[in-house]
Parts: C-alpha cells; sequence; structure tokens
C-alpha cells in the first residue's frame, strides 16, 4: 500500500498489514506478506520498524528443486527525500544498523519495503531439507530420490589401484 509521508500524523503511525505482494526476477513470493510495522518522522526522514513473514518459493542449491520457505524479517529502515541521493556520503557515516532507501514524491509503498526485506532475509545458500543429499555430481541424478553407482564404481577403481600396487610389491 502507499503511505503519503505528510499525512503521517507527528506521533507515528502503525500498521498491521496482509498484503499480497507481486514477484519480482529476485524473489517469488507464495502467499500473502504479514507485516506489522510502526511509521515515525523525524525530519524530512521517515523511520519504519516491525517485522514481516512471508512464504517464498526457492531452489534449493544442492538438488536444484524448487521448495517453500517461511521467511522472518525484522524492519529496521530509514528513508530519506531523493532529492537527497547526493549527499550519500554523509549517511555512510551514521553506522550501519539502519538500511537506507529513498522515496520521492512524498510516497512510498510498502510493498516495495516489505519485498526488499524479504529479499535481504533469503539464505544465501538455501536448502530443501537440511538432510539433502543433492545431485551426484558424475551422472547428476537427484540422490534423494535414487541412488546411482558413480560412487561405488569409483571406490571399485580405487580398490583395483590397491590390488595393483600390493600385488607389484609381492
Ligand atoms: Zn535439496
Ligand atoms: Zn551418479
Amino acid at each position: 500500500m502507499k503511505v503519503i509521508i505528510s499525512e503521517i500524523p507527528e506521533e507515528g503511525l502503525e500498521l498491521e498489514l496482509t498484503e499480497k505482494i507481486s514477484s519480482d526476477e529476485s524473489i517469488t513470493i507464495v502467499s500473502p506478506v504479514k507485516a506489522s510495522l510502526r511509521i515515525d518522522k523525524k525530519g524530512s526522514e521517515v523511520i519504519i520498524t516491525g517485522a514481516a513473514k512471508g512464504t517464498v518459493e526457492l531452489q534449493c542449491s544442492r538438488c536444484l528443486k524448487l521448495f517453500e520457505m517461511d521467511i522472518d524479517s525484522k524492519i529496521d529502515v530509514v528513508y530519506h527525500p531523493a532529492s537527497e541521493i547526493n549527499k550519500e556520503e554523509h549517511y555512510e557515516l551514521k553506522g550501519d544498523e539502519l538500511d537506507t532507501g529513498f522515496y520521492r514524491n512524498d510516497t512510498f509503498d510498502t510493498d516495495d519495503l516489505l519485498r526488499e526485506q524479504l529479499v535481504l532475509n533469503i539464505p544465501m545458500k538455501p536448502l530443501c531439507s537440511e538432510g539433502c543429499k543433492g545431485l551426484c555430481p558424475k551422472c547428476g541424478v537427484d540422490l534423494n530420490i535414487t541412488q546411482c553407482n558413480c560412487a561405488i564404481s569409483e571406490i571399485d577403481s580405487r580398490l583395483a589401484v590397491l590390488k595393483q600396487l600390493l600385488g607389484k610389491k609381492k
């Protein structure tokens, strides 16, 4: 939803949202995102804190299967007016505990904010399950579903080399 910044009251704004958020190339969101947000104004800055939860579709980094995962996100963001975008170095000095964004035309969209926050909380190497066996590096079968003989024949060939070595010693 769009928030009009000049309409945020002095005492701040509390929002409870359940929003269907469109996906983009960086994320596939499969359920409405639930969020509780607190929005405060400090001069021209808008400070947004709270939490969000949504379900996203990810690709397992081991077996490449698509699976769904719940993402919890803590939100701690400061939005500056886009007219200050050139003074960005100035904000880096303020510490890095807060994410920084920019708003234009007196509005910002909570959909964009929530999407960004979910993207930030996607694990670097998503796994469909802790014990995912992944794909065989040799023949590419999904070792969660079926077994192949690659590992076994590798051991066999090592044994064969060993037998040869032992044979030579005799
Ligand atoms: Zn997997
Ligand atoms: Zn294999």
